[in-house]
């Protein structure tokens, strides 16, 4: 039994225009690298299948889904925020994007796999209830999670969230739902301007400021997130996993490095094993200088699959 690695094809035909930094190249550089590395051996490869109506339903209004099926274009671009796009494939990405999240959670309840990967782009965490916004269509994770909430029986969860950019859209739906704990650290004062504000004991968001380095990452993981998990002691854990406050990535400067996400990724996988029987469902959200980014997500994937 490997743990699951979920991607589609149809991920890397959503394009937001030449030079946008949310681009299909990062999937193949993950790829790459997975594959160079040698974790893809030991990983079972799925293809991710097509969200549901239903499936969206948890997280979405339905409204909100059918006004974005009904702006996919049939060709070149419709612009519904200011840094995202659709083309005539973004649709079909968002829908597996969303589909995998789910297929990961049947798969990992379904004890057919101990945890799960999605290398899967448009990314989720900025999308709200009825708002699509940061690079973001469907919120993935959230749709994973409330799949496992609605149909599995399960009623504790956890999401963490290591994106530089604080997941506003997983806030807004996850605000008040006290099944679910969402763990986030964050870099204050970039995009989308949020998190700072306690919302409820559900969310246990920490801003740090800018250039806080690794050292100050860990210790927000140690004194916020590790005693609160404990607390909560979540039946699954969700992982929004950005690696855009990698030091080289420019679209935060908050300075982290491979080793903190291998350390971080052990911290989540050491709470799992006590208490969510190992069960660890990773989906990719930012991540924008390629090397960079393919190089966490190894760290990070190395860990997931119990490969360190
Ligand atoms: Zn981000």
């Amino acid at each position: 039994m490997l743990p699951a690695y979920i991607t589609h094809s149809d991920c890397a035909k959503h394009e937001m225009g030449i030079n946008h930094p949310e681009c299909p190249e990062r999937l193949g550089a993950i790829n790459d690298m997975l594959l160079t590395k040698g974790l893809l051996d030991y990983m079972s490869p799925h293809d991710a299948p097509l969200a549901t109506l239903e499936q969206l339903a948890h997280a979405h209004s339905s409204r909100y889904v059918g006004e974005l099926m009904a702006a996919s274009p049939a060709e070149g671009y419709c612009k519904v925020d200011p840094d995202t796009d659709m083309n005539p494939h973004t649709l079909t990405a968002a829908l597996r994007a969303a589909g995998a999240a789910v297929l990961a959670t049947e798969l990992v309840l379904a004890g057919d796999a101990p945890s799960a990967f999605c290398c899967v782009r448009p990314p989720g965490h900025h999308a709200t209830r009825a708002a699509a916004m940061g690079f973001c269509f469907f919120n993935n994770v959230a749709v994973g999670i409330r799949h496992a909430l609605t149909h599995h029986g399960i009623e504790r969860v956890a999401l963490i969230d290591f994106d530089v950019h604080h997941g506003n859209g997983s806030e807004d739906i996850f605000r008040g739902d006290e099944r679910v704990l969402m763990c986030s650290i964050f870099e204050q004062g970039i995009y989308p301007f949020t998190g700072d504000d306690a919302t409820g004991p559900n969310m246990v968001n920490v801003g740090l400021p800018s250039r806080s380095g690794g050292a100050a990452f860990r210790n927000a993981v140690g004194s916020h997130w590790l005693p609160a998990l404990e607390t909560f002691r979540p039946e699954m854990i969700y992982i929004s996993a950005g690696f855009d406050g990698h030091r080289d990535d420019d679209m935060g400067n908050i300075g982290l490095l491979e080793a903190d996400y291998e350390w971080v990724t052990q911290q989540i996988m050491a709470v799992a094993a006590k208490h969510s029987q190992g069960r660890v469902i990773s989906c990719l959200e930012g991540g924008y200088m390629l090397s960079p980014l393919a190089r966490s997500v190894a760290a990070h994937v190395r860990v997931l699959i119990g490969c360190d």
